[in-house]
């Protein structure tokens, strides 16, 4: 059984706390390690780490900075193979799922790399006369990225690569449901040239988080997981005087005009809702066929499509959809539907009593692909994130009905319309209040040189992530006016200088 321990001044490190937690084989429903939980003392010697890498790493050049993330870029893309193994192993998505998530952290990690260009600052001539002036950025020191289970290497690849290239150093709290791939990285970011405490990894839980939220050398903190925690990090971080950007929870809506090619809306809904089984933030999870005539034939086309859905272990290259995360988590999955019937939503696939008949993955936490059909807006099932592989379609009668319908939901994450209709596309991309937008593309995930993030609910602070939003959030903008003596007046000035 392995033991996942913490990445402290470089090196793997077991901590000072012999608290620890199991980590599962989602696939098997087997413990397959044990993480440790870190006292505050580890969090501290992380944090003391860092702080003292700081001044140096600050110090680099960005180009080598940046020399360093390609080298750590090229590391990944050799071994993705071997980092979506270990993702799957703990997560229990599919291999090729997990290949495409390090795909996406790899391509934050090229954005990185183009540092020296996003981090060059301004510079204004004769602000006054014979005064100039210049804008620089500079890291903030030691920041902290706090993960969830449902991306353990995109997203503090969302974060770490732009947070160091920089010049900040870096303490990652990854999920302890699949810490493993954080450990990977650490190792890679070593030997691409990161210098020791630059970047440290804590496992741990509520304690470690709270440690690093009450640190004062902790500058910033990047959150991304559920709503509930989001906003306590974001409350406690912003009150213990840190910047603090927290991503919460989502459930996003596809609406499906009378005009769209329902073929193509049924292949992304397939996708979108049961792709990586539903534990996924921008998964669609509620479809909105505007008309019943729509919605009749939608769910002609996905009802077989869900049955037929291949559940099964990463280790069989054919599965498409794999177990939920925990048992917890499918038994929860598995309470919504129950709930959703019984409020009175229609059961049109039931995946709750999916058996897995594989040899050996027979007590895995599997849940079946799931159809609910005349859900509504006061069903828990509607309003709650599931975070499984469940599909609610909630019938509408017209474009605005469908429109309200999102903005009367709490989270605005991701959306999407499919329509031929050139001005309805517009006037939703244009209209809706929803962060992320996607037309005729059912999960729009923005590239890592644009930025992620949602709005309302499914976000607290100001700053998206990546691209240039995760610039700005990483560094604070210094403005220096500069006089030299020939342009200087001899006369002392008391009112305030102004061109003159
Ligand atoms: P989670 O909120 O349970 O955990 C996230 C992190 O917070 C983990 O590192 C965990 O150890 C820590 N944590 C948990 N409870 C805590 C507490 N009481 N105090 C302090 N720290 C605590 O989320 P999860 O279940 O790992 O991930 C799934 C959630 O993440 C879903 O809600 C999903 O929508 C969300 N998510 C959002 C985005 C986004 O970009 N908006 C992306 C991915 C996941």
């Amino acid at each position: 059984m392995s033991q996942i321990n913490h990445y402290i001044n470089g090196a793997r490190d077991n901590g000072t706390s012999s608290a620890s937690q199991d980590v599962y084989n989602p696939a098997t429903g087997e413990v397959q390690g044990q993480v440790l939980l870190a006292r505050a003392d580890d969090v501290n010697q992380a944090v003391a780490a860092a702080s003292a890498a700081w001044p140096a790493w600050a110090a680099l050049p960005v180009l080598r900075r940046a020399r360093i993330m390609d080298k750590f870029k090229n590391i990944v893309n050799e071994r993705a193979a071997i980092l979506a193994e270990a993702i799957s192993a703990e997560h229990g998505k599919t291999h090729d799922d997990a290949l495409g998530e390090v795909t996406r952290g790899i391509e934050v990690v090229e954005f990185a790399t183009s540092a020296p260009s996003f981090m060059k600052g301004e510079y204004s001539e004769d602000v006054g006369s014979g005064v100039d002036s210049h804008m620089i950025r500079q890291s903030l020191g030691v920041v902290a990225g706090i993960t969830p289970f449902n991306f353990p290497a995109m997203v503090p690849m969302w974060m770490f690569p732009v947070a160091l290239v920089t010049g900040n150093c870096f303490i990652l709290k990854p999920s302890e449901r699949d810490p493993s791939a954080s450990l990977l990285m650490a190792e890679w970011l070593t030997e691409a040239g990161v210098p020791a405490g630059v970047f440290g990894v804590i496992q741990g839980d509520k304690l470690a988080v709270d440690t690093l939220l009450a640190h004062p050398d902790i500058k910033a903190i990047s959150f991304v997981g559920s709503t509930a925690i989001a906003q306590y990090i974001h409350a406690t971080g912003t009150a213990n005087g840190k910047r603090v950007q927290a991503l919460g929870g989502a459930k996003n809506h596809m609406v499906i005009m009378p005009d769209a090619d329902l073929d193509m809306a049924a292949s992304a809904l397939m996708g979108a809702a049961y792709g990586s089984a539903g534990e996924r933030c921008m998964a669609i999870s509620v479809a909105v066929p505007v008309t019943d005539a729509v919605a009749d034939a939608l769910i002609e086309r996905l009802a077989p499509q869900v049955e037929a859905l291949k559940i099964g272990p990463a280790t069989d290259r054919a599965s498409e959809m794999g177990p939920l995360v925990t048992a917890a988590a499918a038994e929860r999955a598995n309470h919504y539907v129950t709930k959703g019937e019984e409020q009175g939503a229609k059961l049109v696939v039931d995946g709750r009593n999916f058996k897995q008949d594989k040899q050996g993955y027979e007590k895995g936490f599997y849940v079946g692909g799931t159809l609910l059909d005349n859900v509504t807006e006061d069903m828990d099932c509607y309003r709650d994130e599931i975070f499984g592989p469940v599909l609610s379609v909630v019938r509408k009668n017209s474009y605005q009905e469908a429109v309200d319908l999102i903005h009367g939901h709490n989270y605005a994450n991701g959306t999407a319309i499919f329509t031929r209709d050139g001005d309805v596309a517009r006037n939703f991309s244009k209209d809706i209040e929803v962060g992320m937008v996607g037309v005729n593309v059912p999960i729009p995930v923005p590239m890592a040189y644009h930025s992620f993030g949602g709005w309302k609910s499914s976000i607290f602070g100001e700053h998206h992530m990546h691209g240039m939003e995760g610039v700005r959030f990483y560094t604070r903008i210094k403005t220096t006016t500069t006089r030299w003596p020939s342009g200087m007046r001899a006369d002392p000035q008391f009112t305030m200088p102004t061109l003159g």
